[in-house]
């Protein structure tokens, strides 16, 4: 059932750790600005709308719907790419698993799903209809 095509294990850089390091513990990680309240993707230390510091990790619900696809066909197994408006407000580029890759629409809600990687990397954080 599960359409999951190996993906590669992330690499961690100083910025990022912190979230892989809770999605190795099924956690999802957004940033946020104390700044201007708006939370971003992908996470950075310095807010990108408004250039603040002031940034923190906070829970994401990992919910949203799907704001744009595409279905790669050319692979073995086809699969999903796409843009997921999560519910915080950022556009996320993901992919979208164990589903029939005919059956995703624009605006569908989803929900994360942690997908293994290669080489014992931390898991990488897809949706599935929700
Ligand atoms: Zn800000």
């Amino acid at each position: 059932m599960a359409n999951y095509r190996k993906m590669a294990a992330p690499t961690p850089d100083p910025e990022s750790q912190p979230f892989w390091d809770a999605a190795t513990q099924g956690k999802f990680l957004v940033r946020k600005c104390n700044g201007c309240g708006k939370v971003h993707w992908y996470p950075r230390t310095i807010c990108p709308f408004c250039a603040s510091d002031e940034t923190e990790w906070v829970d994401g619900k990992g919910t949203g719907t799907i704001y744009t696809y595409t279905v790669m066909r050319r692979a073995k197994e086809p699969y999903v790419v796409a843009y997921v408006e999560l519910d915080e407000g950022p556009k996320m580029l993901t992919n979208i698993v164990e589903c029939d890759v005919d059956s995703v629409e624009i605006g569908q809600q989803v929900e994360l799903v942690w997908v293994p990687t290669t080489e014992d990397g931390p898991p990488v954080p897809c949706f599935k209809p929700a």
